[in-house]
């Protein structure tokens, strides 16, 4: 018998998947596997399919062919509230929080999404620990002296972090960031890197990004999509020296 250690079954695998819109294919083909606490970057230019992809995933766009196992399981025709429940989170390429609430109701409207009506009356005034969570999410994302502000009172950079906090707040097997740090000053990348490196120690996540340093920190395996169908696949100082992504690269302008 051999020694090497198995290699862990995938947490998220895409079997050929493909997505059509009308007579177009945006997606080709794909498979892609992520590993349990892997983080999986998914790059390419404007328009490659990165976003359908996302989309197909978590259940806002159904594949045309293909399939998708998340934690085992067939999923490939789940909606997207039934794949959350399974621990599948994610953020959206615009960002998405509540600006009238603060901070901390943000994040308290996450913890108790898996809550019914009924559920949320009964524990009325009790905290549950609620409160507990609630300092560890803040403190995690740098945000503890900022949990009674207006969230559309923050800069754009900390309402990112804030969005990433809402979609990890439920401990998701899986999180999917499409652009997180899209928009961003110099300045506000370094904490949203540190903030996913976090949350990679306890859940994969797969990354669509355009910033090929924050790749590099942060990706262990690399999949470059171009026209709809996987370029190459492979850690990142790999990817980055192949001439078809270099070429795939050259003369695309970087989405805003
Ligand atoms: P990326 O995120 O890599 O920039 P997208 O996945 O957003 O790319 O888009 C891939 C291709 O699919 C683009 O040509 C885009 O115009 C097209 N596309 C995306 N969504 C739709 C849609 N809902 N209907 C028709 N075409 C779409
Ligand atoms: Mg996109």
């Amino acid at each position: 018998m051999g020694c090497q250690a198995p290699e862990p079954a995938p947490l998220l695998a895409t079997i050929d998947l493909a997505v059509r819109f009308g007579g177009f294919e945006a997606v080709r083909d794909v498979s892609i596997a992520v590993g349990p606490r892997a983080v999986h970057a998914v790059i390419g230019p404007n328009g490659a399919g990165k976003t359908t992809l996302f989309n197909a995933i978590s259940g806002f766009v159904k594949p045309m062919r293909g399939s998708i196992v998340f934690a085992g399981a067939d999923v490939t025709d789940h909606a997207p509230d039934r794949l959350a429940r399974l621990g599948l989170a994610r953020s959206f390429q615009i960002c998405s929080i509540f600006p009238n609430l603060t901070v901390g109701d943000n994040i308290r409207v996450a913890l108790t999404r898996d809550l019914s009506g009924w559920q949320l009356l009964r524990r009325r005034g009790r905290s549950d620990g609620l409160d507990a969570r609630l300092e560890r999410v803040l403190r995690e994302a740098g945000l503890e002296n900022e949990g009674g502000r207006r969230a559309g009172d923050l800069s754009y950079g900390r309402r990112r972090l804030l969005e990433i906090v809402t979609t990890i707040a439920l401990e998701p097997k899986l999180l999917l960031l499409d652009e997180p740090t899209a928009g961003l000053a110099r300045e506000d990348v370094a904490p949203v890197i540190a903030l996913i490196r976090k949350v990679a120690t306890r859940c994969g996540v797969l990354l669509v990004e355009h910033n090929l340093s924050v790749v590099e920190s942060l990706a262990t395996r690399v999949t470059v999509l171009a026209g709809g169908a996987v370029l190459c696949e492979g850690p990142y100082r790999e990817v980055a020296r192949d001439a078809r992504v270099i070429a795939a690269y050259i003369g695309t302008p970087r989405n805003a």
